[in-house]
């Protein structure tokens, strides 16, 4: 019997163990997720600041004053000095008075304006002093970055769950955190099986293919920020696949086979996984990748994936990327999806399955994203999957006519 996507993946992520906790430098954290809130111990920014070249007034000298031309008649104020980013000192302006100041720096006490540098003329005076004329409009705190106006002590600043991007470790230096607790990234070990298949890149014998799962897998595990480890090829011989999956098991956290998963007579990996593994075998109403099997062997998670290429890479993409990144504490494990204008016939066959159409996607005259096939759809015809951006996703019917709107999961 077929079984919804939706509850195949539900099975997969009902039992998923969470991986442990580690500190990590904050500079190699980067892909990892955080397993709590991260707290603001500090105001961010720690000072009032200047956020532009120019000069620090107190705006009340120009109470009533709106317009550039009133400031250019009636204020010269006197610079009593100048301030840059990383200066201690507070110089204090009286009353006609103003700082030189410069982006960064401390806010000269009593000033809340800073009127920007091209809307100044400076000109030196008799006694060496020098006056600055203001053309410009002021109003208080122009120009004025306050303490604590990006974060405060006891604010969120990275909620749990967080994958960590570079503008995360951005931030988390200037919390001036050394360290970061995150969650292991998952061990995934990547197992071809298939007696057809070869890797060493000799003339194909009668009936031979190559390998070509196993190279990608572990690149899509890299990719999704998981550390990939390759087990290699394995025949069709169950005491063979048997020793590769029990050793696997014992050094990762996750398996991923490809190939021997579905209905044939020596589809090994099936009969050795229903001997020593929990495993259940679902035949999932989508196509590509059918046949899909999701269990445990000696507590490490298996994902059983379809030989065929493509089938492959969709169920990869679908079930096994999310669940790992669950693994990782991850709390958007799935990629958004999107909307695009279908820029080709997408009509199909009604077959009960949901199809998944590798697509190419470009941008409209409009800016509009539109979609169109990126080659022939066969399970086994990698080359137009390859390139493609994206899985025009076509709901069990006719498919969808040129210029309908449909959602796209990109790759
Ligand atoms: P299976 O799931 O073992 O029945 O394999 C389905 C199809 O995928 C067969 O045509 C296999 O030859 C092919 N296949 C299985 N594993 C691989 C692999 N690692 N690389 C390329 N093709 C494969
Ligand atoms: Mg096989």
């Amino acid at each position: 019997m077929l079984i919804d996507l939706a509850d195949a993946k539900a099975f997969v992520q009902s039992e998923l163990p969470l991986l442990d906790a580690e500190k990590l430098p904050i500079a190699d954290s980067a892909g990892s997720v955080t397993t709590s809130d991260i707290i603001s111990g500090e105001f961010v920014p720690p000072f009032n600041n200047s956020a532009m070249d120019g000069f620090a007034v107190f705006a009340s000298d120009f109470a009533g004053e709106s317009t550039a031309e009133d400031h250019r008649v009636r204020r010269d104020l006197v610079v009593i000095g100048t301030v840059a980013a990383g200066d201690p000192r507070s110089l204090k302006p009286g009353p006609g008075q103003c700082v030189r100041i410069m982006t960064g720096a401390v806010l000269p006490e009593g000033t809340d304006a800073i009127v920007i540098v091209e809307d100044s003329e400076v000109r030196q005076t008799g006694d060496g002093s020098e006056v600055v004329r203001l053309l410009g409009p002021v109003e208080s705190a122009q120009h004025v970055r306050r303490a604590g106006e990006d974060l405060k002590p006891g604010d969120i600043a990275i909620p749990a769950g967080t994958e960590l991007s570079a503008g995360h470790l951005g931030v988390l230096a200037t919390l001036g955190m050394e360290t970061v607790s995150v969650r292991r990234v998952p061990r995934v070990g990547v197992i071809s099986t298939g007696d057809e298949l070869v890797d060493d890149g000799s003339p194909l014998q009668p009936g031979q293919i190559r390998d070509s799962n196993r190279i990608m897998l572990l690149e899509l595990c890299r990719q999704s920020g998981f550390t990939a480890v390759d087990l290699g090829l394995v025949p069709d011989d169950e005491a063979q696949i048997e020793a590769a999956l029990v050793s696997g098991a014992r050094t990762c956290d996750a398996l991923v086979t490809s190939g021997g998963v579905s209905m044939g007579d020596y589809d090994y990996v099936k009969s050795v996984l229903s001997r020593i593994g929990d495993m259940r075998w679902m035949q999932i109403a989508i196509k590509p990748a059918k046949p899909f099997a999701f269990g445990y062997v000696d507590g490490c998670a298996v994902f059983g994936l379809p030989g065929n290429p493509v089938s492959s890479l969709v169920s990869y993409e679908l079930l096994a990327r999310p669940a790992l990144r669950k693994m990782m504490g991850c709390s958007r494990p799935d990629r958004l999806s999107m909307s695009a204008v279908l820029d080709d016939d997408f009509s199909r066959r009604p077959d009960g399955k949901t199809h998944f159409v590798r697509v190419l996607l470009s941008n409209g005259a409009d800016g509009t994203l539109l979609a169109r096939r990126s080659g022939a759809q066969g399970s086994h015809q990698m080359s137009s999957t390859a390139g493609a951006d994206g899985l025009v996703v076509l709901l069990p019917g006719d498919g969808l006519p040129r210029g309908s709107v449909a959602e796209v999961i990109p790759l």
